[in-house]
């Protein structure tokens, strides 16, 4: 038997039956008419939100990055928890605009961005984190021709990463933001321009789960950041720390210790330098945020034993749960948290693998898990499903489409 990841805490069961948003599974599965479903809860998201501004210090701001989670209720949602949205293209743009969000809140980063993009960018008034010297000479020739003040910060590729990240954004050669020492000189011309000065964007990794090694990074950020800001000569006017709170995966993995993060950077904000004394700091976050906060639920279609073992066969799959198939950036695969929802609590009483319906060996949601015996029509959940699901998944392979998302 494989281990399963841990569940998230607080998932309560009714009559057996896993609950979230304040009804059983069974129930959002019979309201939607179908599955799979996306299920992602407004109440837990709200209390990770609480969390967060309770344990960090005030002087911190919290965006929401969008690429997480871009379903357009929770986007709508977070406009009243956070105070920044990071997009990252031109279609995450037209999503936070028709959600309505302030779009003077919204910062744009990620390489590649196109003049179509960089045009609709600036006209909305929204913050560009520059990713090359040669993206900032396209952005302020758009701005010109569009007689609009640019609001420009440089995405800096930090000469450190953060250790022990799923996912390194920084430290060494990166296609992402402008390597620090070439930052002084780009700054120095984007402010001489006439330009809105609006900083530094600096991200060096992400589903990092130790609080020191967030602590640290957090701290080399401020350095770095301190230091360039010196070069400029120039106060800094805000500085976007990255993000890397991570969240519980994988068997072993535990929550990250966030008073610890808080306490630390709590420490670093007392004693900054002068350079940084009036700088707004923020940080991104998008998993840590929504990531914990959804379920994937999807109906066992058919049970078979072959050579052995139990296969329950769903109908969901990797088109939409791309990252608990361990197709999505991980080298060895590992099991999400998963349960049957409709035997929540029961006993573990057979080793299962639980299967998408799709015709391809990579389509496995839970391989050799424990689970109590499920039976056709009984429902699946995956959790950590709030994140990289539904927008980070193939959903037109094979024909299959989109799951239904529902905020609850
Ligand atoms: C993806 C990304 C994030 C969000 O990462 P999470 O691990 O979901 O918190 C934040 N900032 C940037 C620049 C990103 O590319």
């Amino acid at each position: 038997m494989k281990a399963l990841g841990p569940i998230p805490a607080g998932f309560t069961a009714e009559n057996g039956v896993l609950v979230i948003g304040g009804k059983p599974v069974t129930q959002w599965a019979e309201e939607a008419g179908t599955t799979p479903l996306f299920l992602y809860s407004a109440d837990r998201v709200r209390a990770r939100v609480g969390e967060l501004r309770s344990a960090m210090p005030d002087r911190l701001a919290l965006h929401y990055a969008v690429k997480a989670n871009p379903f357009a209720p929770l986007v709508s949602m977070m406009i009243g928890l956070v105070d920044g949205f990071d997009i990252a293209s031109g279609g995450e743009l037209a999503i936070v605009r028709a959600a309505g969000v302030p779009l003077d809140k919204v910062s744009f980063a990620g390489p590649g961005k196109r003049d179509a993009e960089l045009e609709a960018a600036l006209a909305a008034g929204v913050t560009l984190n520059l990713e090359s010297e040669g993206e900032a000479a396209r952005a302020l020739a758009i701005a010109e021709k569009l007689g609009v003040t640019p609001r420009l910060a440089i995405r800096v590729n930090p000469d450190f990463d953060l250790k022990g990240s799923g996912m390194k954004m920084g430290g060494g050669a990166k296609p992402f933001g402008i390597d620090a020492e070439r930052v002084p000189a780009l700054a120095r011309q984007i402010i001489a321009s006439g330009a809105q000065w609006r900083g530094f964007h600096i991200f060096a990794g992400s589903q990092a789960l130790d609080a020191e090694a967030i602590a640290q990074t957090q701290g080399q950020t401020l350095d770095l950041a301190a230091k360039l800001a010196e070069e400029i000569d120039h106060p800094l006017p805000h500085c976007n720390l990255g993000g890397g709170l991570g969240i519980p995966y994988f068997p072993g993995d535990t929550p990250v210790d966030l008073a610890t993060v808080g306490e630390r950077l709590g420490e670093r904000f007392a004693a900054l330098p002068e350079v940084l004394r009036d700088t707004a700091f923020c940080i991104e976050l998008g998993r840590y945020l929504v990531g914990e906060a959804g379920i994937y639920l999807a109906r066992i279609v058919d049970r078979k034993v072959s050579h052995g073992e139990v296969f329950l066969i769903t109908d969901g799959g990797l088109h939409h749960q791309l990252a608990a198939s361990g197709n999505f950036g991980t080298v060895v695969r590992r099991n999400y948290p998963s349960t049957i929802a409709t035997r929540f609590g029961a006993e573990v009483e057979e080793e299962a693998t639980i299967v998408g319906c799709l015709c391809t060996p990579l389509d496995k949601l839970a391989d050799k898990g424990g689970f109590p015996r499920a039976e056709v029509g009984d429902l699946v959940a995956v959790f950590c499903a709030g994140a990289y699901g539904a927008s980070a998944s193939p959903a037109e392979f094979l024909g299959q489409g989109p799951a239904v998302e529902i905020l609850v």
